[in-house]
């Protein structure tokens, strides 16, 4: 089965109807960009940059400079050879404590994490806006701003973005013109909000991690809770379908990258709720591709307008179950 799967690397990802598809992968480091492409991955829908920042051996917080964090980015743009690279900022916090031995809020998911942490610390948040910004000159690079919940947060960090690239054009140092900002759509907020997104951004990214997290009120990380952790849930198809639409009536594009993107017994669901764009870990990418070359959209629309006005778990649940037999 593998065997067969590994054929489809080459295979356009389009629906039986004839509508593409992108498959992008989620990666922690450039190393990880040669399983990406040997998966198909049309480009990095999500490299979480944290994961240059963790780990590092030393107790206590140890931080990348500028030139080692824009060798890493620049590492991952070459290597993916002209494939959009999405780059999010640091997401440190709560499940990725920057400085492990530091702890001290009683709830961390809910309190100075990922833009949070960066913009009430600027000088690291420059760095790592200028490190970013040097690496798009060798390729197509995006930036992903993660956590975004209010209009002044995303003024905010749009702001340090100029800021950077003020900071560049200073010193003859060159970036893309043209690059991309996104926002991940990760707090129900933001997703009941989402005309404030779209005004400032060029594209969305929803993180279902996140959002099935703070909309059911369930720890990500704690098994005793574990099983109240539901990507059907009703709330939560109704968050993702009017990210999607908003994106959709906006003309930006919108992706998934949480775990969800990467459940072949949600790629139809999702496809019929319009998602065009997939972010996953490399290893879910020719699977989930498969699902799509057998998906045929005519067929999953009637389906979708159940699912999505149904508030009953049993009824969604056989629709989706329905959809994977088409
Ligand atoms: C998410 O929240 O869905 C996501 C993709 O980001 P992370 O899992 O890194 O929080
Ligand atoms: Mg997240």
């Amino acid at each position: 089965a593998r065997k067969r799967l590994l054929k489809l690397k080459k295979t356009p990802a389009v629906t039986r109807d004839g509508t593409a598809i992108k498959l992008m992968a989620n990666i922690e480091l450039p190393d990880d960009c040669p399983h990406a492409l040997d998966a198909g991955a049309t480009g990095i829908g999500l490299f979480r940059s944290e994961f240059l920042f963790m780990g590092r051996g030393a107790p206590g917080l140890t931080v990348p400079d500028e030139d080692e964090q824009f060798e890493q980015y620049r590492r991952a743009v070459v290597a993916m050879k002209g494939r959009p690279v999405t780059i999010r900022t640091l997401d440190v916090g709560a499940d990725k404590p920057l400085d492990p031995t530091e702890h001290t809020a009683l709830n961390p998911a809910l309190g100075l994490r990922a833009i949070r942490y960066c913009l009430a610390e600027p000088q690291l948040f420059l760095t790592q806006l200028r490190a970013i910004l040097r690496a798009s000159a060798f390729g197509k690079v995006r930036i992903l701003f993660p956590m975004l919940a209010h209009a002044f947060e995303i003024d905010q960090t749009l702001g340090m973005l100029e800021q950077a690239k003020a900071q560049l054009r200073e010193q003859n140092i060159k970036y893309d013109l043209a690059l991309e900002v996104g926002a991940m759509i990760e707090i129900p907020a933001a997703a009941l909000a989402l005309p404030m997104f779209v005004r400032r951004m060029d594209f969305l990214s929803i993180g279902t991690n996140d959002l099935i997290q703070y909309t059911l009120a369930i720890d990500r990380v704690d098994y005793e809770v574990a099983h109240l952790y539901d990507p059907l849930h009703p709330a939560i198809l109704q968050l993702i379908g009017m990210t999607i639409a908003a994106g959709q009536k906006a003309g930006i594009d919108v992706a998934v990258c949480g775990e969800m993107a990467g459940d072949t017994k949600l790629t139809r669901l999702l496809l019929g709720m319009g998602l065009r764009e997939f972010s996953m870990h490399p290893a879910q990418l020719l699977s989930v591709k498969q699902e799509i070359l057998n998906a045929d959209l005519s067929l999953i629309a009637p389906l979708m307008r159940r699912i999505m006005r149904s508030m009953e778990p049993g009824d969604i649940l056989e629709a989706v179950e329905q959809l994977q037999l088409m």
